[in-house]
């Protein structure tokens, strides 16, 4: 089944006062996601790199009192209620699990992924992400009694620009029945493409993107990478999909190694190109919700002018809820999947 892509280009003429107030023409595209019809715009800005910011300051004095940073986190963390998880916290190598002092729900922890007080994004070894990964599997497989009922959710904003209060690295974990708008638009629309083809989309989908090479970057033996039509982040959502998975306790131990290595290769990348911060997710189905595969969302975050702070999420994007992008998906894609090639591991 043919998806459609759908975009529109809109052109604003103006005189401009760097070329003499000659006559300047500058176009934006819109587009539409092919399952929700979520529009979102790209700016032509050729070129865009993030400017450069400073935190050496804010990571040194942050790190002075950090709750997360091994003398603390026994100290100045919660514990689980004996009934609940009898040893207090759980741990899985340098990931250390515990309640979330700012609960999102009835079973909202957060998972420190690391020692190191920071590390930038071309700094995260593969095995801190299994490690903490598998930290968050085994708190939802303690607290979700029936994985059909609970949504069992796993996000990382890191650093302040993603909407961080703490640098260190920690992942937020938790069980809950409503996933969100977005989660929910997806599991909708995706069950009414079941309805009315009788096909999943995401198959159609990732064979579609695959055929197209547009923006598909790298195919695993248990995912699909690939950067987002219309994307959540100014500089382009990356998207991992499972085949099949619906959960997080679909992943066995060899398909969270697998998606450890690319995941840390995608950040290397992210990184080398100047890139800071960012929002991770991952957006599962319940069990048995079969039209959904589960997906790992990555979206860059920044601030577009970092001497104001001047953040990525202006009206448009935070009341309007348009997603506006100022590097194009294909344009990522092709430079990512070039790196990706020549990544040991990914
Ligand atoms: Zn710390």
């Amino acid at each position: 089944m043919t998806l459609t892509f759908k975009t529109t280009d809109t052109t604003a003429v103006f005189l401009n006062p760097f070329l003499n107030f000659e006559r300047s023409e500058v176009t934006c595209q819109l587009r539409w996601d092919p399952l929700t019809g979520r529009s979102g715009r790209l700016a032509h800005f050729v070129g865009f790199k993030p400017a450069a910011a400073d935190f050496s300051g804010l990571i040194e004095t942050s790190g002075k009192n950090c709750p997360f940073c091994p003398d603390n986190v026994l100290a100045l963390t919660p514990k689980f209620l004996p009934d609940q998880i009898p040893e207090g916290r759980l741990q899985q190598g340098e990931s250390v699990l515990f309640p979330n002092l700012l609960p999102y729900d009835v079973h909202s922890a957060l998972a420190v992924l690391c020692r190191q007080h920071y590390r930038s994004l071309s700094d995260f070894q593969p095995r801190l992400f299994v490690d903490a990964f598998t930290n968050c599997r085994s708190y939802l497989d303690r607290v979700i009694a029936d994985p059909a009922e609970i949504y069992g959710l796993v996000t990382w904003n890191y650093m302040p620009a993603a909407g961080s209060s703490q640098v260190h690295p920690h992942f937020q974990v938790y069980a809950t029945k409503a996933p969100g708008n977005f989660l929910d638009r997806l599991l909708s629309a995706s069950q009414s493409y079941r309805s009315e083809t009788g096909r999943c989309y995401w198959s159609d989908y990732v064979q579609e993107e695959i055929r197209r090479d547009e923006r598909f970057i790298h195919q695993a033996r248990h995912s699909v990478w690939l950067t987002d039509f219309v994307s959540l982040s100014v500089l382009s959502d990356v998207i991992a999909i499972f085949p099949g998975k619906q959960t997080f306790f679909d992943l066995d131990a060899s398909i969270l190694e697998e998606t450890a290595q690319t995941l840390s290769a995608v950040l290397d990348w992210l990184g080398r190109q100047g890139v800071y911060s960012l929002n991770m997710a991952w957006l599962p189905a319940r069990k048995g919700e079969e039209h959904h595969w589960l997906q790992l969302r990555i979206s860059p975050r920044l601030y577009l002018a970092p001497h104001v702070w001047c953040t990525d999420t202006p009206s448009l994007v935070s009341q309007y809820q348009e997603s506006f992008m100022i590097r194009s998906p294909e344009e990522v894609a092709g430079e990512l999947k070039a790196f990706l090639r020549s990544h040991p591991g990914a």
